[in-house]
């Protein structure tokens, strides 16, 4: 492997997506991990984009199949990361970076080990994680107490990750997060480093 794998997780309405498209240029070339899902598009969402939307038993195919590096239920529905594009960009030598959950990143970090970087990112404070999913009204009610919910379950795996981004202040996060993605490409595997330490040596 001979990308490097950044692994995001947070509440949804910490402001991944928007720190990422701070993070821009800075962080150099990178591949977005687009998951697929069952969960119905938001509005301004884009099939393809965003998400792939697809049905449960197409879901329930690829997981037959063995397409996903990892899947899981969150919230309900079905979210998964397909094994092919992430081989893909690794092959390119790129920062591969997921916005998955924590079960995601508890099965993508068993499987890829040490080569995974990761981030929790989440709002100061559990209410004003609720007022910013309330003033983006992109869900109902319903939908964000299930939200809200997951957060108080999420917050507590913290420790599980490398580093933690408090979003108080956008600009801010986005320069911590730079900073991570950019070590996150100085990281090797332990097969990588053999490699490395068998040519130093002859060398
Ligand atoms: P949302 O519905 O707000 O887009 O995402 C809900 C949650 O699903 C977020 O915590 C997000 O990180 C997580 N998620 C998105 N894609 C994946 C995926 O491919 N795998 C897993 N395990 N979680 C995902």
């Amino acid at each position: 492997m001979k990308g490097a794998i950044l692994v995001l997780s947070g509440p949804s309405g910490a402001g991944k997506s928007t720190i990422i498209h701070k993070a821009g240029e800075a962080i150099g070339d990178y591949y977005f991990s687009i998951s697929t899902t069952t969960r119905a598009p938001r509005e301004g969402e884009v099939d393809g984009v965003d998400y792939y939307f697809v049905s449960k038993e197409a879901f329930e195919e690829g997981i037959k199949a063995g397409d996903f590096l990892e899947y899981a239920t969150v919230h309900g529905n079905y979210y998964g990361t397909s094994m092919l594009p992430v081989q893909k960009a690794l092959d390119e030598e790129k920062l591969v970076i997921f916005d998955i959950d924590i079960q995601g990143h508890r099965l993508v970090r068993a499987k890829l080990g040490d080569v995974v970087t990761s981030i929790f990112i989440t709002p100061p404070t559990l209410s004003e994680l609720e007022k910013r999913l309330y003033g983006r009204s992109t869900e109902n009610n319903e939908v964000i107490l299930k939200r809200l919910k997951s957060a108080t379950n999420e917050i507590k795996a913290i420790a599980e990750y490398d580093f933690l981004i408090v979003n108080d202040d956008i600009q801010r996060a986005a320069q911590e997060f730079i900073l991570v993605a950019n070590s996150a490409r100085l990281k090797h595997c332990k097969e990588d480093l053999n490699g490395f330490i068998s040519q130093w040596l002859e060398g």
